[in-house]
């Protein structure tokens, strides 16, 4: 069995094309991330970022080489250990019609109420338990609208709830203002002190971030 309190991610000779689509995305591509280190992939746009993450999750297997997780290849782990071990941030976030807690419960279906507000003020959202609604308040169409920033702390939150050793973020900065942004970056600082990291990102201001940045 895997040991889930840590997580080193391993690309080896990873290469990978679409289905039906004559060119690769990846050719050949090897990259270690020991437990606990924080790497930053860039890369221009279209050149497989967003792709990569979607193979250590299996949403997309690679056509040759492998993807291991402490050693295990991603396709020897069963669906609920992988569920466990990664959290992903994606590119983008969607808030659902429905309650807050709702929209959280996505990252965790069984994380209690208390759990909930804990992870709210760490991502510093205890602002929108506020109301008599509590985490009742309705958010999305036709309730609470969430700023950009806001909706990267509901992702990072959900993220949060998983619990997991490994994150996976793509451009959680992504079209934030300047100060937003800074604040992100210090909360994924925070957040991810003990946990293993790749984040997609195109800029060089979350350098901070990284123990290492990887152009793909
Ligand atoms: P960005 O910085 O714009 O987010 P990216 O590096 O994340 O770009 P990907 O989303 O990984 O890029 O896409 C890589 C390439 O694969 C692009 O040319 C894209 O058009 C193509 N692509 C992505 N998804 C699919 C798909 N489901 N089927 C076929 N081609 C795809
Ligand atoms: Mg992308």
């Amino acid at each position: 069995t895997i040991d889930l309190s840590i997580a080193k991610l391993q690309f080896d000779d990873i290469s990978f094309s679409y289905p039906n689509q004559p060119f690769a995305i990846l050719s050949h591509f090897s990259l270690t991330i020991n437990s606990g280190q924080h790497v930053g992939l860039i890369g221009k746009t279209g050149c497989g970022k967003s792709t990569l993450l979607n193979l250590v999750t299996r949403t997309w297997e690679a056509n040759s080489g492998k993807i291991l997780i402490n050693d295990i290849p991603v396709d020897q782990l069963d669906e609920a250990t992988l569920r466990q071990t990664i959290a992903v941030v994606p590119q983008v976030i969607t808030i659902f019609s429905d309650t807050l807690k709702q929209n959280l419960l996505i990252g965790n279906r069984q994380a209690s109420d208390q759990q909930l507000s804990d992870v709210l003020h760490q991502v510093e959202l205890s602002k929108l338990l506020a109301t008599d609604q509590g985490l009742n308040l309705p958010l999305g169409q036709g309730g609470r609208a969430l700023s950009g920033g806001e909706i990267r702390r509901i992702g990072i939150a959900r993220a949060l709830l998983h619990n997991s050793p490994l994150i996976l973020m793509d451009e959680p900065t992504e079209s934030l203002d300047q100060q937003t942004e800074q604040q992100i970056i210090e909360l994924i600082k925070q957040i991810c002190k003990n946990k293993t990291l790749l984040m997609v990102t195109h800029r060089l201001t979350d350098n901070p971030l990284f123990d290492r940045v990887v152009e793909l």
